[in-house]
């Protein structure tokens, strides 16, 4: 399927009280990142490994003065359309929230309402609010996105409506950071903590409501070097 590159998949809560559980279904990679290798026996392999470990010491550097300092780095162009017409009750704390975890590793995201232009900047990104998911998609699924492809990301608003009214602003801010976050590195992987994770449980979600899940140190360099790709 064109658009299943990638999903993001939760459940809602059920009634047994097993929870929720974000799984990732990932296709087959169509390029690698050759940032965690050193194991190379390829001397040149090695140095551009190495190199790319230094350029994200840099950026790590570089993003942490930033951000205590106040900023910004750079700046995301959203455009929400909410072809679910999911209130405004729901999507606006959820793009504040959003915001708010982005600017906290110096990314502004700025907010539109509607469709992605035709032509779009090389750092818009698209977000269609959608009522259902594809039928072929498995209840679970709760949004999916184009990490190679850079722009689309689709959230499908019956999987977030079956959350507790408090959780569902937090849950679609999560959703639209994790995938937005896919996007910005233009590659399908997960990370083993914060809000790249593969899985949510309810503990999380909990936790969720008192503090956003945080960038892991990796998303952050993955995402500025994404950013300077596009
Ligand atoms: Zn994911």
């Amino acid at each position: 399927m064109a658009r299943g590159e990638h999903r993001s998949i939760t459940q809602p809560p059920t009634q047994s009280g097993r929870g929720s559980a974000i799984t990732i279904l990932l296709k087959k990679m169509s390029r690698t990142w050759p940032v965690f290798s050193f194991a190379s026996a390829d001397p040149e392999e090695a140095k551009e490994a190495m190199k790319t470990t230094m350029m994200m010491m840099v950026i790590a550097l570089a993003v942490k003065t930033a951000v205590q300092a106040g900023e910004p780095q750079a700046q995301v162009i959203v455009f929400l359309q909410n072809s679910a017409v999911v209130p405004p009750r729901i999507f606006v704390p959820a793009e504040g929230m959003a915001t708010r975890m982005f600017a906290g590793i110096g990314i502004h995201l700025v907010w539109r309402c509607g469709k992605l232009p035709a032509k779009g900047g090389s750092r818009f990104i698209g977000i269609k609010l959608m009522a259902h998911a594809p039928h072929a998609y498995d209840f679970s699924v709760l949004a999916d996105a184009l990490p190679y492809e850079g722009v689309h990301i689709r959230v499908f608003y019956e999987r977030i409506a079956s959350f507790d009214q408090k959780l569902q602003p937090v849950v679609l801010a999560h959703v639209m950071v994790h995938e937005i976050t896919h996007i910005l590195e233009g590659i399908s992987r997960h990370s083993a903590t914060g809000i790249m994770r593969a899985q949510w449980n309810t503990d999380d979600h909990r936790m969720m409501m008192r503090d956003p899940q945080p960038f892991a140190q990796e998303d952050v360099e993955l995402i500025y070097l994404g950013l300077k790709a596009r």
